[in-house]
């Protein structure tokens, strides 16, 4: 079945175009066509109306959604329910993330994002096990009775997904280069975070594959003068991504723009480290036994501690246009493409061109969500 998205502006590798239809088959996109083309007139039409499609946003933090957190009962149902919660925001790709727990939950986790992807569950890309190997200095909302150093008997377990991506946060100084590299080896996604490392532990994992930095500058070890410390690693390095929270609240937006002027743009990816919240009313939510409350779009503990966001990725999107300066292509592209690549899946999402698989998202010159694709079947 063939259907041809009319009428829309389209983001592509040549930036915005308009007076261009999109041609989906099946699960991809098959063309960027002429309206005219022959191939249109058997196809199922569909008229965007003028508004602008990107490449369907994906969220490599996602811990909760739609009132319920991935901790609490790791199954695929609520993987189902975190994925729902956010695809109206226009997440159409996700790493369902599970944030410092024990090793049975995490291998719980673990085979609930298995039976997510084997089920072809729309948007499942893996899944983000961050912690519990975490600087307790820098472990913020996560609970400080789980956290442990990482040696090499873990590394079969967290390496056991298979057909989608693992990223794993940890801290570098709670393990050793040897174990990044063996964690690279077995195919995870290390990435730095709730870390106090110095410059010479952070570089040192890098040369062994660290691939990115969780909420850069959040539950990190400050710039300093002598010390360049993670955030200066992170900064410097040209190879790795930097996950950042754009709501205003995590990072002061000057921060961000500075980050922005230290390297690539295309190293940077919106994430929402998203909370319960996002896609609920409710006000409050309990988190590993603790009351979180949500007060003007910002989740705390009962000390104060920010803990995750209620933040959805259309408004981290819109955040990063008012907050940060970009134009709308390149802050959807943080959102899309990056992250994509980020996760060694450039080839085939992140972009609208054809072969990629037809995931999309439709927005209103507000940026809200008007309609998402995943692989090729629209929202209702
Ligand atoms: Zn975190």
């Amino acid at each position: 079945m063939r259907t041809a998205l009319v009428n829309g502006r389209l983001l592509t590798g040549q930036g915005i175009l308009s007076g261009q239809t999109l041609l989906l088959s099946g699960a991809r996109i098959e063309a960027l066509a002429d309206p005219n083309d022959s191939r249109c007139r058997d196809a199922h039409l569909v008229d965007l109306g003028g508004q602008l499609l990107l490449p369907g946003f994906i969220d490599v933090q996602v811990n909760g959604g739609g009132g319920v957190l991935f901790n609490d009962d790791p199954s695929p149902e609520t993987i189902r329910a975190i994925g729902a919660a956010h695809r109206r925001f226009g997440t159409t790709g996700f790493l369902p993330t599970l944030i410092s727990d024990d090793l049975s939950t995490i291998g719980r986790a673990i085979a609930a994002a298995q039976a997510s992807l084997d089920a072809g569950m729309p948007g499942v890309l893996g899944i983000h096990i961050e912690g519990p190997f975490l600087n307790w200095s820098r472990r913020g909302v996560h609970d400080s009775k789980h956290l442990r150093l990482l040696d090499s008997s873990s590394v079969s377990l967290l390496s056991r997904l298979r057909g989608g991506r693992t990223v794993l946060t940890l801290a570098p100084e709670m393990t050793t280069p040897e174990i990044v590299a063996e964690l690279t080896a077995s195919g995870i996604l290390v990435s730095a975070g709730h870390s106090d490392a110095s410059y010479a532990e952070t570089a040192a994992a890098i040369a062994q594959g660290l691939r990115g930095f969780t909420h850069l500058f959040n539950a990190m070890g400050r710039l300093e003068p002598r010390e360049p410390g993670i955030v200066g690693a992170a900064l410097y390095d040209e190879s790795t991504w930097c996950g950042i929270i754009v709501d205003g609240h995590h990072v002061d937006p000057i921060m961000l723009r500075l980050a922005l002027r230290c390297k690539r743009h295309d190293r940077f990816m919106l994430v929402t480290d998203a909370m319960p919240a996002v896609g609920s009313a409710e006000p409050t939510f309990i988190l590993q036994g603790r009351t979180i409350r949500v007060v003007d779009g910002i989740c705390r503990d009962e000390n104060g501690t920010l803990a995750g966001t209620a933040l959805d990725m259309a408004s981290a999107v819109r955040n990063a246009v008012a907050m940060l300066g970009l134009d709308i292509a390149e802050a959807a592209r943080m959102a899309s493409e990056y992250p994509a690549e980020f996760l060694g899946l450039g080839h085939e999402l992140g972009r609208i061109a054809p072969g990629y698989r037809a995931n999309l998202v439709l927005v209103d010159d507000g940026l809200n969500v008007r309609k998402t694709w995943i692989e090729g079947v629209a929202s209702a």
